[in-house]
């Protein structure tokens, strides 16, 4: 029986850890780059990991990027499996025990730490990221989604000016407000082209 880590990876393998109120001060202390996070949205379709199925997320959730090609985190080193950012690894990880994970489900969707928490005080850009999730809000994406699969005219229209305005936006920051492109998954969350399609919409790129 394990009772403590053998460094085994198979966690960090799994994918990065989602972020709380009590990791804030690793984030701003610019420890772990925000162009390494993304965000899932409110609203958004995501696999609650402790009960192994889908439902829309009730905040912001962030989270560490996996790595290209993988959905090992970004931070894991799988030459040496070890953490790079080990001293200052977030709180899930530093809670989780894959031989006992009463504690990771005590705080698991406990004091989630949101874009709010991080940017509300970054004049400009947290207006830019409100009015981006009240335009591209998942519950009005949910809303148009029988329209849209039946080909109701009105419903289309509007689906792709709600995508069109996700892609401008991702773009005017990058290349009019300089930030590196990285940086929009945390910003602006997931691209809806990439996430549409898991709340059964079909839509065809042109
Ligand atoms: S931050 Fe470190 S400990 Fe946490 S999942 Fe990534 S590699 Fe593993």
């Amino acid at each position: 029986m394990i009772t403590k880590c053998a460094r085994c990876g198979i966690c960090c393998n799994k994918g990065g850890p989602a972020f709380h109120i009590e990791d804030k001060p690793i984030l701003e202390k610019g420890v772990i780059p925000l162009k390494f996070l993304f965000t899932m949205r409110k609203g958004e379709p995501v696999n609650d990991n402790l009960q192994d199925r889908m439902i829309a997320a009730d905040s912001d959730i962030i989270k560490i990027k996996s790595q290209k090609k993988s959905t090992a985190c970004i931070f894991f080193d799988g030459t040496e499996n070890r953490c790079r950012i080990y001293q200052n690894r977030p709180l899930e990880c530093r809670v989780l025990k894959c031989w006992d994970i009463r504690g990771i489900k005590e705080i698991y969707s406990k004091d989630r730490l949101s874009r709010k928490d991080l940017l509300s005080g970054v004049e400009g850009l947290w207006d830019l990221v409100e009015t981006h999730h009240r335009f591209c809000s998942y519950d009005k994406i949910r809303d148009l989604s029988d329209g849209i699969n039946g080909g109701d005219r009105k419903s289309i229209e509007q689906i792709n000016g709600i995508i069109g305005y996700d892609t401008h936006i991702r773009g005017l920051v990058t290349e009019k407000g300089g930030m590196e492109p990285e940086i929009t998954e945390f910003l602006f969350g997931r691209p809806l082209l990439k996430t549409i399609g898991i709340l059964g919409i079909k839509i065809k790129e042109q």
